[in-house]
């Protein structure tokens, strides 16, 4: 409870960022915090299944959860990226966003036929970039076994969106 206290206290709200009328959720001051961040990571580790293979993180904020949490569960890292970003051969999904549509790529080869993987990202929204990133994940035939982030915005209603494309396995730190 403590450590998802500290957690919740350095995400800062900015009113208005980045159009009017949305308040967004910024992470940096928990990024900053030495203890801080050691906390978030430490609370997506201990509520992470055992026996994960591969962690995905997404560009860009997921990185940077995703990638201590692999080498703390002794896991590899697999970057889902925006297009034309991996020298290799892709799969790709699109989602619709408010204004277009967002695509997310992820090497075709990435991840071992019978790995167990687990999703981190910061942010979960509306669920559109977590949802590509299962479908990514079901495209190549590997096995999702859980979703965590370390902020669900619970009013925009991503967890039923996710329940929908039949992802039940997902957590959140806040
Ligand atoms: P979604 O696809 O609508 O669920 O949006 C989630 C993605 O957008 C995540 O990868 C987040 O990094 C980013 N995101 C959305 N809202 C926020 C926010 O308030 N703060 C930080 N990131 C956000």
């Amino acid at each position: 409870a403590y450590r998802r206290e500290l957690v919740g206290s350095l995400i800062h709200d900015v009113p208005d960022f980045p159009k009017p009328g949305v308040v967004f959720k910024d992470i940096t001051p928990l990024l900053a915090s030495p203890h801080g961040f050691q906390a978030a990571v430490t609370e997506l580790v201990t509520t992470a299944p055992r026996q994960i293979d591969i962690v995905v993180g997404m560009e860009a904020r997921g990185f940077i959860f995703a990638a201590p949490v692999a080498l703390a569960l002794g896991a590899g890292f697999v970057p889902v990226r925006k297009p034309g970003k991996l020298p290799g051969e892709t799969i790709s999904e699109s989602f619709e966003l408010e204004y277009g549509f967002e695509t997310l790529t992820m090497h075709r080869n990435a991840i071992p036929a019978d790995a167990r993987v687990l999703v981190v990202d910061d942010v979960l929204a509306t669920g559109g970039t977590v949802g590509a990133t299962a479908a990514l994940l079901q495209q190549m035939g590997a096995e999702l076994v859980h979703v965590s982030v370390v902020m669900e915005l619970g009013f925009l209603g991503g967890r039923a969106r996710l329940a929908e494309q039949g992802i039940d396995n997902f957590s959140a730190i806040l």
